[in-house]
């Protein structure tokens, strides 16, 4: 049976601690006002059925969309592998994804979304898929930018896991740029994140990522 590794607040991660976020009802009210006034000023029309409670769905799916400040303590719990780090299990990787994500552009204040591919290879603990999703989406509901959000994925599994590699990779779309006109010449960023083997050996990069390839949609 599994065995439960860092349990607690002690062995955590610093950035999956839980902070909850104050927002008082009277702040969440000024928002809102502000809200509706810059929406209509832009041309909304609030008087509407469909537009009135606009300005106060709109901070609400904002402060949802932000979630990921306020930590997730959940993440912690890691299980043991058979493995004790022999030569064959050394370098063998592990190859988890794709995970999607919705993250908000900290230039912009708009969604960037897309998909992340996780590798690692394992040293005593392994992460499961769902454990893997809370990671992403723990930094993923901020305002943040895709190669934050690639380093600090790899970090924190780097901590938790403490394995003789990790990689990261994400491929996104930026509604920032894509709703605006912009000229793209590419429909999608990507971005690679390379930790211990994976910094060292060519082999084991190109292999991860044959395994994340063809490119999704
Ligand atoms: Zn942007």
């Amino acid at each position: 049976m599994a065995q439960i590794a860092n349990d607690g607040e002690n062995g955590m991660p610093q950035l999956a601690r839980a902070s909850p976020r104050k927002l008082t009802p009277e702040q969440t009210r000024r928002f809102e006002t502000y809200m509706g006034e810059m929406l209509g000023a832009l041309g909304l029309d609030l008087s509407s059925p469909g537009a009135r409670e606009t300005p106060r769905r709109f901070v609400r799916a904002m402060y949802d969309a932000t979630q990921g400040y306020e930590g997730d303590p959940k993440l912690i719990t890691t299980f043991k592998t058979e493995c004790h780090g022999g030569p064959d299990c050394e370098l063998s990787q592990v190859v988890e994804g794709p995970v999607p994500f919705f993250a908000l552009c900290e230039h912009h204040a708009l969604p960037f979304h897309g998909t992340v591919f996780v590798g690692y290879i394992a040293h005593e603990h392994i992460i499961g898929l769902s454990k893997l999703t809370r990671l992403v989406r723990l930094f993923a509901r901020r305002f943040t930018v895709q190669e934050r959000l690639g380093q600090q994925i790899a970090q924190t599994l780097q901590e938790i896991l403490q394995p003789h590699g990790v990689a990261v990779y994400i491929e996104a779309h930026h509604t920032c740029t894509q709703m605006r006109g912009v000229r793209e010449l590419t429909p999608s960023t990507r971005t690679s994140f390379w930790r211990g083997h994976y910094e060292e050996n060519p082999s084991l990069r190109q292999e991860f990522l044959r395994m994340t390839s063809p490119p999704l949609p």
